[in-house]
């Protein structure tokens, strides 16, 4: 049996700002998509690797992944990252006959350590069939309407902020994708929820930021520079 890492990259990265996908946005000498893919490896528990790239850098991606070895295979991802883990999954269920979990892990979260992969793939193992990694909540939460004006204060001691990689029983996730519009869903957590399936939390990690902004791409120099 066999545990497989999709790794949707083919966002734009536009808040980056940068005018590069931020697939290939240089971290302390290799692109982000590096970065992320090697993290996926390191962790130990993760047999095959089938990256999203965006379609119009596919080259430019089998030559960033060429260096990471022959367990990573690149795919051109979709218009929207829903698209992309599909793609990506369609090409891993073709590669390998005997996938036991499958992961989904954003290449901007590059940085996130070895123990929240394992800590997902043990999860799923132990039969949780989806789950994902989530952090509690710093800030005080409120809604606010159109107009700017504070509606309500939230009870954040229920809410958590999800992460990747997410965890998932590789039917769960076929059906999801196969059964889900995916409309509004940001996560393929959201999609097993919509099929009315349980989704289990376990503890994520700060340094599992998603780099979107310039902020976060000093912070994540700062975390590698540790
Ligand atoms: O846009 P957002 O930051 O939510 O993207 C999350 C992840 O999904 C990123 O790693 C991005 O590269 C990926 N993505 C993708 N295909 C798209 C859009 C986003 O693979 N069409």
């Amino acid at each position: 049996m066999s545990v497989v890492a999709l790794v949707p990259a083919a966002g734009r990265g536009e808040r980056l700002g940068l005018g590069v996908a931020k697939a290939f946005v240089p971290i302390a000498g290799h692109p982000l998509l590096w970065h992320a893919v090697r993290g996926v490896l390191a962790s130990g528990c993760v047999d095959a690797v089938v990256v999203a790239a965006p379609g119009s850098d596919l080259e430019r991606a089998v030559a960033t992944m060429a260096r990471l070895g022959e367990a990573v295979s690149v795919v051109a991802g979709g218009a929207t990252r829903v698209e992309s883990v599909r793609l990506a999954l369609q090409h891993a269920d073709a590669m390998l006959p005997e996938i036991d979990v499958v992961l989904v892990h954003d290449a901007a979260r590059a940085f996130t350590p070895p123990a929240v992969f394992t800590a997902v793939v043990d999860a799923v193992r132990r039969g949780h069939p989806a789950v994902v990694p989530v952090l509690p909540l710093v800030d005080t939460v409120k809604q606010v309407d159109g107009t700017g004006r504070v509606v309500a204060t939230v009870d954040r001691s229920t809410l958590r902020s999800v992460q990747t990689p997410q965890g998932f029983a590789p039917d769960l996730l076929r059906r999801a994708h196969e059964q889900s519009g995916g409309d509004g869903v940001t996560d393929d957590a959201g999609l097993v929820e919509a099929l009315g399936e349980p989704v289990h939390a376990v503890p994520g990690d700060p340094t599992a930021l998603k780099i979107t902004t310039p902020f976060d791409l000093a912070l994540a120099e700062a975390v590698l520079a540790r």
